[in-house]
């Protein structure tokens, strides 16, 4: 071998540690991202064992080989533990410590029967069984960014492969008792495709780090953080550039005296009042239908396809069923109503601001008809014609 096995072992571990020093930085960042806290720990784990190992090499004694392998179990395991929260969202402590002792188990019993050859064969196994596992997590979460995604299986899963190599080798060997680290071909290729793998492992999930950061930020960028819904620049963004075509409706809707529910139950009180109402726009939505929250206690609706007279009906619904609904603000319950400004679909099509304007007058003329009622943009084309009529 032209390079020393051991000074190429190091290597691994320095550059793994460099590695660990970045996720970790990008942790720090943005403590909320704790999956980078568990690739972080379990980095860390592994670039421990990696020195043990490296002891072990030099000097084969059998509680070095022990710690080692306790230590890339650990640490095998809870990179496992990353992929799956990545992939879930949830961290499983318990998952983790159950793969790790069952790796632990399989591997170490035997080192300390005396048996190294069949322990390393165990422990190559566990390894593998542990990355193929990871590989999995990722393949599964691909369609969230497919291209550093199958990139990270595709090098964990060569990565588990080098480590079957190295057991098929050993098995080959037939050597139950060994008295040292394992010397062979495999071992040297598993070494060079750890380099390798650990390398292009640590840019993809850097990658894949920045690029779930930047796809929050654009969905930040379009959602009211109090309800949840689209906010008015995703609306105007999504409508506000082309004809809406015959079929599309547009409904305004404006809580009534909801500054006098601020004024009586606190601002608090006022924000669920606005979270009721926009879980009510949300549940008479379907596909296609765009609900938004256009900026205080103003909210619109967007109504794709849909049939002639079904725009009021739906209005209608949801102002009936916001009326129905107890809100309960520490011992009081509160009843809240919503006037509503109808644009139905045309016989020409129209822009959307001009859509807007319509359902906006009706909407004030429902205002001063009483409030808590729907209101019917005119059928005349002339948009600053004001005509309104009663839907009922
Ligand atoms: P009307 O029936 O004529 O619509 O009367 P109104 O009181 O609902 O109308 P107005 O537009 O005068 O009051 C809107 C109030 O909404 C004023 C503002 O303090 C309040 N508001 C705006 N944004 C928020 C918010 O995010 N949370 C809460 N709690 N109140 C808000
Ligand atoms: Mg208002
Ligand atoms: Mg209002």
């Amino acid at each position: 071998m032209m390079l020393d096995y051991n000074s190429l072992l190091l290597a691994l571990g320095v550059s793994a540690a460099c590695l660990a020093v970045t996720l970790m930085g990008s942790w720090l960042v943005r403590r909320s991202e704790t999956v980078l806290l568990t690739a972080t720990i379990g980095l860390v784990l592994v670039v421990s064992g990696i020195f043990v190992y490296s002891a072990y090499v030099n000097s084969p004694q059998t509680w070095f080989c022990v710690a080692s392998f306790a230590l890339f179990h650990a640490g095998f395991a809870t990179i496992w533990g990353a992929g799956k929260q990545f992939l879930t969202g949830r961290l499983s402590i318990p998952a983790i410590t159950v793969r790790a002792l069952a790796a632990m188990v399989f591997s170490i019993v035997p080192m300390l029967s005396g048996y190294d050859g069949l322990a390393f064969i165990a422990d190559n196994l566990a390894i593998a069984l542990l990355l193929f596992a990871t590989a999995r997590q990722y393949w599964l979460a691909r369609a969230e960014a497919p291209a550093p995604l199958l990139g990270l299986t595709a090098l964990y899963t060569l990565t588990a492969i080098s480590f079957v190599l190295c057991a098929a080798v050993l098995i080959s060997d037939g050597k139950l008792v060994l008295g040292k680290a394992p010397s062979n071909w495999a071992e040297d290729l598993s070494l060079a495709v750890c380099i390798a793998g650990m390398t292009g492992i640590g840019a993809l999930s850097l990658a894949l780090h920045q690029w779930r950061l930047a796809a929050r930020h654009r969905l930040e960028a379009i959602t009211d953080p109090l309800t949840g819904l689209l906010n008015r620049r995703a609306l105007f963004d999504e409508h506000g550039t082309r004809p809406m075509g015959t079929t599309t409706a547009v409904i305004l809707f404006d809580i009534d005296h909801f500054k006098s529910v601020n004024d009586r139950f606190g601002h608090a009180a006022g924000d669920r009042v606005l979270k009721v109402f926009a879980g009510e726009l949300a549940a008479h939505c379907r596909n296609g239908d765009t609900a938004a929250r256009l900026g205080g206690e103003e909210f619109a609706l967007v109504l794709k396809e849909i049939m002639p007279g079904r725009a009021e009906l739906a209005a209608e619904r949801i102002r009936r069923a916001f009326e129905s609904r107890e809100i309960h603000i520490d011992d009081e319950v509160l009843k809240c109503t919503v006037s509503v400004g109808v644009a139905p679909g045309r016989s020409k099509s129209w822009d959307f601001d001009a859509m807007l304007s319509a359902a906006d007058k009706a909407l004030y003329a429902a205002k001063r008809a009483g409030r808590n009622r729907v209101e019917l943009a005119g059928h005349l084309q002339a948009i600053p014609a004001g005509v309104s009529r009663t839907a009922s």
